[in-house]
């Protein structure tokens, strides 16, 4: 099957030096495949959106070089798509209403009991609904991080799918449109390595296919946090791209081209030298 990969940015604050790393991995990864790369925004949580960011960031990504092969996919706009796995997962009985609220959720797990919530159903609100989650390990080969396993509920418990404000959650949305993307390989920082298998079982559930996975390392600053858009850490500036791709290629392990006259030289370079195997396990250091 041809490669597919992607590059799936939150419009939470500009293009910051953690982002392009996956950014650029997720290229580097899919070009040595001789594939496609492909970009979707996922803007489908607005009380998060930073204004403007969106187009910051997709703004920035030729600057450095990242050039998507199709339309970018925007999440704003695959709401019908979302709707219909969710009621495909109602009609197979996966999910249910939570009334819980944060407090009574912070006081215990009780609050749910054989996939069931035992808050009683509140006609005034909208509940959040919740994926039951099974008591079985899932598991799976990340190409860096190894062999992987999780038991769902112990380490997700029931987790929310559609937010009380009627919100899909990230875990819906990446598998629904991983799946209409047709992305054989998803690439992506080892922040989301434990969501994978919540993707998994939902894709599953959903009978779509279960792309590979890689995970790369995350950039840390120097008190080992990990760079957060929201935090507004180190954003990259598009107008001097080297400086950043170089200190990004470094994270990813791979050599760095020793001169090059601008972005697309450098990725170039970089892509004649890319070796999978050289990249980190762990997260790595990022010297501001
Ligand atoms: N939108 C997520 C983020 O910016 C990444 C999702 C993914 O790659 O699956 O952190």
């Amino acid at each position: 099957m041809d490669y597919r990969g992607r590059f799936a940015p939150s419009p939470t604050g500009l293009l910051h030096f953690g982002s392009l790393v996956a950014a650029l991995g997720s290229w580097l990864r899919a070009r040595h495949a001789g594939g496609c790369w492909l970009v979707r925004m996922e803007d489908i949580d607005p009380p998060r959106e930073v204004p403007g960011s969106a187009d910051a960031i997709l703004a920035a990504l030729p600057a450095f070089g990242l050039v998507t092969d199709e339309p970018v996919l925007h999440q704003s706009q695959r709401l019908a798509a979302y709707d219909a796995a969710f009621a495909r997962l109602r009609a197979i009985d996966a999910v249910f209403p939570c009334w819980c609220s944060r407090s009574e959720l912070a006081a215990g797990a009780g609050l749910h009991r054989d996939g069931r919530c035992v808050a009683p159903p509140d006609p005034q609100r909208e509940p959040a609904w919740r994926l039951r989650a099974p008591d079985a390990a899932i598991a799976f080969d990340d190409a860096v991080q190894g062999s992987q396993q999780q038991n769902l509920r112990e380490a997700a418990g029931d987790f929310v799918i559609r937010r009380v404000e009627g919100l899909y959650s990230y875990q819906l949305a990446c598998v629904v449109d991983d799946a209409h993307q047709g992305v054989t390989e998803v690439v992506r920082g080892c922040d989301l390595l434990d969501s994978t298998p919540r993707q998994i079982h939902l894709q599953r559930l959903l009978d779509l296919p279960t792309p590979r996975y890689l995970h790369l390392p995350l950039a840390l600053d120097s008190m080992g946090h990990k760079l957060s858009k929201s935090a507004q850490a180190w954003p990259v500036d598009p107008d001097h791209p080297l400086p950043a791709l170089r200190r990004a290629l470094t994270l990813l392990g791979q050599p760095v081209p020793p001169d090059a006259a601008d972005a697309p030289a450098l990725l170039a370079a970089a892509l004649s030298r890319f070796d999978p195997a050289l990249i980190p396990k762990r997260s790595g250091c990022f010297a501001g």
